[in-house]
């Protein structure tokens, strides 16, 4: 399972109970087709016939990282890997990019759009991730091999001038790749992804609540996976999305609105009336506290 940002849950719901402005809309588009390539590159690894370790979004916090050599820290404070492989007892990072636009690739300077401007160096991101994780390695005692890469996902994506690059991945030699580096550890992981798992952090310093008030948001009971495809009630207790087929009921719907109100702002005292109102009431505030006392919801 891959989870969706927090930035990009709440663009979601905010494009369906809001107007979105431009750069809003853009921001959207833009993390919903990174999350896609993120899927993608997910279902080509589940696609191997060797079973590799996978962490997927690794998130952490870099305890004193910068502080220990340096008198000036200039890395971030945590990091966030989009994928640790373990396979053949060596350790990968990938990053995945699913960008649409045809690039330039210099060895020796800035890439650029073809035909264009200059853009930040893809592999800088990459390389500071071998750095941070390498000093993690330290911290843990262990010793790996550890090799980070950059995946272009996107299958109509040129990259002019790029040579067979070992840490460069591309859409058409993706699979081919990924099965050659793909064998089978000779050692258990799962005490190493336990040690991971102590560094991790879920939400992160740079996730903030949205910034929206309660007011300005339209009510209503919304599809959690289709656009913007309102809920219809087909009885008391049954939901339909029209537009995926996806039924639901009460407790369901009750759970996704306050999952919503939480992702959107995590301060908001919420009440059985406001969600109700945010349901555009759909559910009277009698029923939503009748669910909170029977414990099938929390808020
Ligand atoms: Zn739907």
């Amino acid at each position: 399972m891959r989870t969706k940002s927090v930035k990009l849950l709440q663009l979601e719901i905010l494009n369906q109970r809001t107007m979105l402005s431009d750069e809003d809309r853009k921001n959207l588009n833009k993390y919903q087709i990174g999350h896609v390539g993120e899927l993608q590159f997910d279902s080509v690894v589940e696609m191997l016939a060797c079973p590799v370790v996978h962490l997927k979004d690794y998130r952490f916090q870099l305890d004193g990282y910068g502080a220990r050599d340096k008198k000036v820290g200039n890395e971030p404070a945590e990091v966030q890997i989009d994928n640790i492989i373990i396979t053949d007892d060596q350790l990968y990072t990938f990053e995945i990019k699913n960008y649409q636009y045809d690039m330039e690739y210099y060895a020796d300077g800035p890439w650029r759009f073809a035909g264009g401007k200059e853009i930040v160096n893809p592999m800088n991101q990459v390389d500071s991730h071998r750095n941070v994780l390498t000093s993690l390695m330290k911290d843990f005692n262990m010793q790996f091999n550890l090799s980070a890469n950059l995946v272009f996902i996107h299958p109509e994506q040129t990259i002019y001038n790029l040579p067979n690059h070992p840490n460069i991945y591309t859409r058409s030699n993706l699979n081919k790749r990924l099965k050659y580096l793909s064998k089978p550890n000779r050692y258990d992981y799962s005490r190493f992804v336990e040690m991971l798992d102590t560094r991790r952090i879920f939400k992160s310093a740079y996730h903030s609540d949205a910034n929206v008030t309660f007011e300005e948001l339209a009510g209503g009971v919304f599809c959690a996976d289709c656009a913007n495809s309102r809920l219809r009630r087909m009885h008391r207790d049954k939901f339909v999305c029209d537009e995926c087929g996806e039924f639901s009921t009460q407790v369901d719907i009750l759970k996704q609105l306050v999952k919503e109100l939480q992702t959107l702002n995590s301060s908001w005292q919420l009440s059985s009336n406001k969600i109700a109102k945010y349901s555009g009431n759909t559910f009277s505030s009698a029923t939503v506290r009748r669910y909170r006392h029977k414990n099938l919801i929390e808020y």
